[in-house]
């Protein structure tokens, strides 16, 4: 069953105690009057519950607005191996904060996921502390090499339910393994995500290959090395394959190469990153550490087109890649700092102020390309549903005016490599609910 009526094709839930959640005051997609939303047993039973509905738990949402659970298809927790700079438990934490039921944590850890019983290991350890549901992404290849393939059939049936696969830090450059992936993963219906930098292209390089590099000296990565592993992939898919997906898309030529490819009916969707669509290189002459990423921050073209892209659904959804780092990592020259940012905590805020806040888009439209696609395209049953009698209670609740400011001390990840520290956002998440159970109420965590 793939529908919203059960939770089944994901591993063994954690048990959830029973008993009802009151939310008050709330406004589903933020629109209308406020209601109050009465949940029992993990499920919602009614979205206009009277004032005097009494419940086990009440939240008062002070009419926020109320959205699924976001789904982050893209986030390295680190664990195992590196649980200096993050675990599944602070990241899970960091998750709840930022509004998140559910997050797709990448292979590349210490060591590899790719194998069942390391998949095992992240997904039990996630039930655990029942926070956020912690799916491992398996990786394509075995050690992230990039030259044979892992068991993905049985990642696929371990208890991970692993439904996703990818390379994701390392691009899969030889196109005859990238060919055999997506035929394999066609057989057990599993999705390939590709982290698209041709990494011959990219060697050497820490910055987008653009004026402002040209500038600093500071050697570049083309937005050719990401083009031409899209269109070589989506080609790929066409002929040999299954569904595709496009990690962090961050050039104008690869919007214009995934509308081609829709427009060939080929299966490809994609995500961009919070970071991508706000930022652009053009800070790098502070040769701040916490600027480094891959792929780069590009021009402002770049941007406005990635922003216009996810309005016109040519790109698919939000990911944040939150991507710890330590201090130490972050702090040595531009260069040879470690590429990556924080993302969990501030990715709705931001896509707030660059979508709704200027009026561009509604709240029906975060729900969509921050938790209804990402729960499509991995077709994670239980997330992303509709808010409506009878599906399950994950949910986020947003303060659309509550003015914060980041500052890095104050995050629940274990690393503080956030580029956005000391900006002021409005929009800022109070709650979130995963099957009924409050697991981030602002002021209030743990
Ligand atoms: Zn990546």
């Amino acid at each position: 069953m793939t529908n919203g009526a059960c939770y089944p094709e994901v591993g063994p839930l954690a048990a959830h105690p029973r008993g009802s959640l009151l939310i008050r005051s709330v406004r589903p997609y933020g629109e209308g009057a406020p209601v109050n939303v009465l949940i029992e047993d993990g499920r919602i039973v009614n979205m206009s519950a009277p004032a005097d509905q009494t419940a086990d738990n009440v939240l008062d949402a002070a009419g926020g607005v109320l959205l699924p659970g976001l789904v982050d298809m893209h986030v390295h927790l680190r664990e195992p191996g590196r649980e200096d700079t993050e675990t599944i438990a602070t990241g899970a934490r960091a998750a709840s904060r930022g509004g998140f039921t559910a997050v797709f944590t990448m292979a590349n850890t210490t060591p590899v996921t790719d194998q069942p019983i390391i998949a095992e290991g992240v997904w039990a350890k996630g039930q655990k502390l029942n926070l956020c549901d912690v799916h491992p992404v398996g990786a394509i290849t075995k050690g992230l090499e990039g030259a044979s393939l892992t068991e993905f059939g049985m990642m696929a049936r371990s208890q991970a339910r692993v439904r996703m696969f990818s390379d994701d830090g390392v691009c899969v450059d030889n196109p005859l393994i990238m060919r055999r992936a997506l035929e394999y993963a066609r057989g057990c219906d599993v999705l390939i995500a590709q982290h698209a930098e041709d990494a011959r292209l990219v060697a050497g390089g820490c910055a987008h290959e653009g004026p402002m590099a040209g500038r600093l000296g500071l050697p570049g990565r083309p937005r050719t090395a990401e083009e031409a592993i899209v269109i070589r992939d989506a080609l790929l898919a066409r002929d040999f394959g299954n569904r595709l997906h496009i990690c962090h898309v961050s050039s104008a030529g690869t919007v214009e190469l995934l509308r081609f490819a829709h427009a060939q009916k080929i299966p490809v969707t994609s995500e961009v990153t919070p970071h991508h669509l706000l930022l652009t290189d053009e800070p790098l002459d502070r040769f701040d550490g916490a600027l480094r990423v891959n792929p780069p921050l590009r021009e402002a073209s770049d941007a406005e087109a990635l922003c216009q892209a996810l309005l016109d659904g040519d790109i698919d959804c939000v990911a944040t890649d939150h991507a710890p780092h330590g201090a130490e990592e972050k702090c040595c020259d531009f260069e040879h700092a470690l590429p990556g940012m924080l993302g969990l905590e501030t990715s709705l805020a931001i896509i707030a102020r660059l979508f709704v806040e200027p009026g561009l888009a509604d709240w029906r439209f975060v729900a969509r390309v921050m938790s209804e696609r990402p729960a499509e395209i991995v077709r994670l049953p239980g997330q992303g549903r509709p808010l409506a009698v009878g599906e399950p209670a994950n949910l986020a609740v947003i303060d659309p005016d509550s003015p914060w400011t980041v500052q890095p001390d104050q995050l629940a990840s274990k690393s503080k490599n956030t580029p956005f520290a000391g900006m002021t956002f409005n929009a800022r998440v109070t709650a979130t609910v995963l099957r009924g159970k409050v697991t981030h109420r602002l002021g209030n965590d743990s």
